[in-house]
């Protein structure tokens, strides 16, 4: 594993062999993730770091305590484990955080991703604070897809909601991903009653205008305890239908891999979709797992079960095989899915989503 992290000044990183990663290569046949639902897990969010310059309040408390370097995944741990992951058939890879883009030399990370034989995709999570300097980088390094959260474009909303964010630099971010060429690039905006219910239309008119995709996410119960999330909650049926009284929605079967379900606007290259964990439950198609910044592999995001893969890999520098045994072993006991439906006034999972990356 390499151990020769180049500065951040420095990459693209041109010792890189050019090759294309290996689509479709063979594996060994019992080498495919399968839970005890029959699901198979395809898909790997990782979280690359629990930092994040932001404090969106759904998502994190305003005064955070990070964890000490030495807890969190080196970028070649990083590596390793999402090698691990492609061998086991996952064959789309997140990158997320916190806020992946704050995390030093993640692109000499994702160039490298991007190269595992196996892996047909590679995407990445943003708040775009960081776009404006990296969009190229990034694009270069392989990255396909960017999705990237965006819950108003008011600037003093801006502010209140990520209660330290700069609208227009995530608005910079958005024009740098934009001419940067990605196949696609997709707003993600959580649904919060009395905080963006009256600029739903404007958000679908700013991703037309930008000819970029959009999904609204209803809000889930994570972060700080006592908390309810009952009074801004807004359903994505709310939305839909605030948004048909503005635009002719019609409903497309067309999936980008994701939960997300999508309408098309008529003569239009915009996806308006829907990211409804509450109210349309999709846990019975659920392909994907979660790897936190300290190592933590969580099967299901509504549930606290999980197995810590970092002592494993510290222990085994140079042996795969413990690693790959657990994340197998993982699929035992992954939930059936999450009830955040019951969810919103009752205890809600201490777990910030800054941690397990959305
Ligand atoms: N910092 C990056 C970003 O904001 O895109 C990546 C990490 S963030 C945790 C990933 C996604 O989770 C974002 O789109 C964010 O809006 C969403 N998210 C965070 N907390 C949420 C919550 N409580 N309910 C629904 N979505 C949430
Ligand atoms: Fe940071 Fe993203 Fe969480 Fe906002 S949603 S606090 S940008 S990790």
């Amino acid at each position: 594993m390499p151990n020769d992290l180049p500065g951040a000044q420095n990459w693209p990183d041109t010792t890189l062999a050019p090759t294309p990663p290996l689509i479709g290569a063979a594996r060994p046949a019992d080498a495919v993730l399968v839970d005890k639902y029959g699901r198979q897990v395809s898909y790997l969010r990782l979280s690359i770091t629990d930092r994040c310059d932001f404090r969106c309040h759904y998502c994190m408390a305003e005064e955070m305590e990070f964890l000490p370097r030495a807890q969190v995944l080196t970028l070649e741990e990083c590596l390793r484990l999402a090698s691990v992951f492609v061998d086991l058939g996952v064959s789309k890879l997140r990158v997320t955080g916190g806020e992946p883009l704050v995390r030093r030399n993640a692109i000499w990370l994702l160039e490298r991703l991007a190269r595992l034989p196996g892996l047909r995709e590679l995407v990445l999570t943003t708040n775009g604070s960081q776009l404006a300097r990296y969009a190229p980088a990034l694009r270069a390094a392989g990255v396909r897809r960017i999705n990237i959260s965006l819950d108003t474009l008011r600037a003093e909303r801006f502010r209140q909601i990520t209660r330290v964010g700069d609208l227009s630099r995530v608005l910079a971010g958005i024009a740098a991903a934009r001419a940067a060429g990605f196949e696609r690039l997709k707003i993600n905006a959580v649904l919060l009653r009395g905080g963006n219910d009256d600029e739903i239309s404007d958000l679908v008119h700013f991703a037309v205008a930008q000819e970029i995709d959009i999904a609204f996410i209803e809000q889930m119960p994570f972060g700080e305890l006592g908390h309810s999330r009952r009074p801004s909650f807004l359903s994505s049926d709310e939305a839909l239908a605030l948004l048909q009284a503005d635009f002719v929605l019609v409903p497309s079967a067309e999936t980008t891999g994701g939960p997300a379900r999508y309408w098309r606007i008529p003569g239009q290259t915009t996806r308006v979709g829907f990211i409804a964990p509450h109210s349309h439950n999709f846990c019975a198609a659920c392909n994907r797992v979660r790897v936190t910044a300290r190592g933590e592999l969580f099967p299901c995001l509504g549930s606290n079960d999980a197995v810590h893969l970092l002592p494993l890999l510290r222990a085994h520098p140079a042996d795969d095989a413990l690693v790959r045994a657990a994340i197998a072993q993982s699929m035992g006991f992954k939930a059936r899915g999450h009830d955040f439906g019951q969810r919103l006034d009752a205890p809600q999972l201490v777990r910030f989503m800054s941690v397990t990356g959305g």
